[in-house]
């Protein structure tokens, strides 16, 4: 992974420091060493992480932060504040002015590899939903992403920690954010963890008992938990133990005893990311669903049915079956939008096509083919078959008159439909559909509300 990081420090040494680090793991790297020329720089480069001293000069690092979250345009961009060591009030203040994570002066390497990675990856979720919904926004597919909320009644963490009093502190540090489930370790912590849908696992890597590393591991390796968030806790001298944990895929740390404020941040940043990632899922199948789907009617759209009908029928050449065709097209359709308006017209479609639904097997596929017009194709049938399914559609659409909404007497309404059944070699996509559509034309000559078979 790699990313434009911008480092802010108004001591030049600092930043070449910094600078030198990242670029040694191929990180694009800007500077800036004032929080005007930071702003300026932002604003002009868009980098994917800022890493901003607290102490400057004029305008510190609390007031670029808050510039840069208070600024719809950059607000996205995540800011970590390197603050002094220790220093709690710096903390506080970063978080008030919308930091996303800490790092401590001097800065390790291990600590600013996780941070950033941790950050842009974020980032990258966030941008991909961005760039989906400017699409799709404009096609009105998908409604825009509210502010990130953190709902503790819906959010459940996971902590895998032999000791019971930490597991209690940090029950009651992450109260705002979610419910924590403790669990004591033991023999089989994967199976348990498994069990349930959590959004976030702490693991403590220094239980006697338990191998925290090993639990990761395993995570990493099952389906349902591989894409699950992963915070270990570690303490200040295992550093060969962090780096083994984040080369696993943990995706961020915390050093023991956890100060409480990172501890928040850092579990805010892996539960947005788990959520913004499941939010681009959704958003996937709904767009899948959009491209093959008819809105009015929720059938198949004529696009889906034909690349569809090129599948059955080279299905049915190879099993040398027949398949059957069937074309509908309301009858004097324009007289009842002329009559009751087209949103009752509308309606009509709506009725027709669940009167269609019901009247089909689920191996068959009914489409909207155009206006009013309908095919449905059915694998595997045979010709005496075809016929007795398109009489029901027949009789079921002028049996029942349709009831619309707004109209006290129910729509008497009626469909024609041209029919063929082809077998073997000569099965091909385009002469179903020209035969089927001829058999439909002979219905309407022959005084339509009637089926038609393609000799
Ligand atoms: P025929 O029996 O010969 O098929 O007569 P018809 O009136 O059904 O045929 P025609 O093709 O002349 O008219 C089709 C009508 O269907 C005209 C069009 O306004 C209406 N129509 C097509 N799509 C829609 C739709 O999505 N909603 C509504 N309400 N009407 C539609
Ligand atoms: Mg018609
Ligand atoms: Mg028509």
């Amino acid at each position: 992974m790699t990313a434009r990081v911008l480092v802010v420090d108004d001591v030049l040494p600092n930043v070449k420091l910094l600078e030198a680090k990242l670029l040694g793991e191929y990180f694009d790297v800007m500077t800036a060493t004032s929080g005007p020329e930071a702003l300026e720089l932002i604003h002009r480069e868009m980098p994917d992480i800022v890493l901003l001293d607290v102490m400057m000069p004029g305008m510190n690092g609390f007031e670029v932060c808050k510039r840069i979250k208070g600024d719809s345009k950059t607000a996205h961009i995540p800011v970590v504040m390197v603050t002094a060591l220790d220093k709690q009030s710096d903390r506080i203040a970063g978080l008030d002015a919308g930091a996303d994570d800490f790092l401590t002066k001097p800065v390790e390497d291990v600590a600013l590899f996780a941070r950033v990675r941790s950050l842009v990856r974020l980032k990258v979720t966030m941008d991909e939903i961005r760039n989906r919904e400017s699409t799709e926004m404009s096609l009105g597919a998908t409604k825009g992403m509210a502010e990130f909320n953190f709902d503790p009644g819906n959010t459940q963490i996971l902590l895998l920690d032999e000791d019971p009093v930490s597991a209690k502190k940090l029950a009651s540090d992450l109260k705002l954010i979610g419910k924590l489930h403790h669990l004591g370790g033991g023999k089989d912590v994967i199976s348990k963890i498994r069990e349930r849908d959590y959004d976030l696992v702490i693991i403590n890597l220094l239980m006697s008992e338990t191998d925290g590393l090993r639990v990761c591991s395993q995570m990493r390796s099952y389906e349902e938990t591989r894409q699950l968030p992963i915070l270990v806790v570690v303490d200040n001298n295992n550093t060969q133990l962090l780096v083994k944990a984040l080369e696993m895929g943990v995706n961020d740390y915390l050093i023991a005893p956890a100060d409480e404020l990172e501890l928040i941040a850092r579990v805010k940043t892996q539960i947005k990311r788990k959520r913004y990632a499941e939010q681009l899922r959704e958003n996937l199948h709904l767009s899948l669903q959009l491209a093959t789907t008819d809105a009015v009617t929720g059938l198949y759209n004529r696009h889906y049915m034909s690349s569809h009908l090129d599948t059955l029928v080279k299905a049915a050449k190879s099993t040398g079956k027949e398949i059957s065709l069937v074309m509908m097209d309301l009858d004097n359709f324009k007289l009842v939008n002329d009559n009751y308006g087209h949103a009752s017209g509308d309606e009509v479609l709506q009725e027709f096509s669940q009167r269609i639904a019901r009247n089909i097997r689920g191996v068959d596929l009914a489409a909207r083919y155009g206006g009013e017009e309908f095919v449905i194709i059915m694998p595997d049938t045979r010709s005496a078959d075809a016929v007795h399914i398109s009489e029901r559609l027949r009789a079921t659409t002028a049996d029942l008159p349709f009831l619309i909404s707004g109209n006290k007497s129910p729509i008497q309404v009626t469909t024609s439909i041209g029919l063929v059944t082809m077998v073997g070699d000569e099965v091909n996509a385009k002469e179903l559909l020209r035969r089927a559509d001829t058999a439909l034309y002979q219905a309407k000559e022959s005084g339509r509300n009637c089926v038609i078979i393609s000799d």
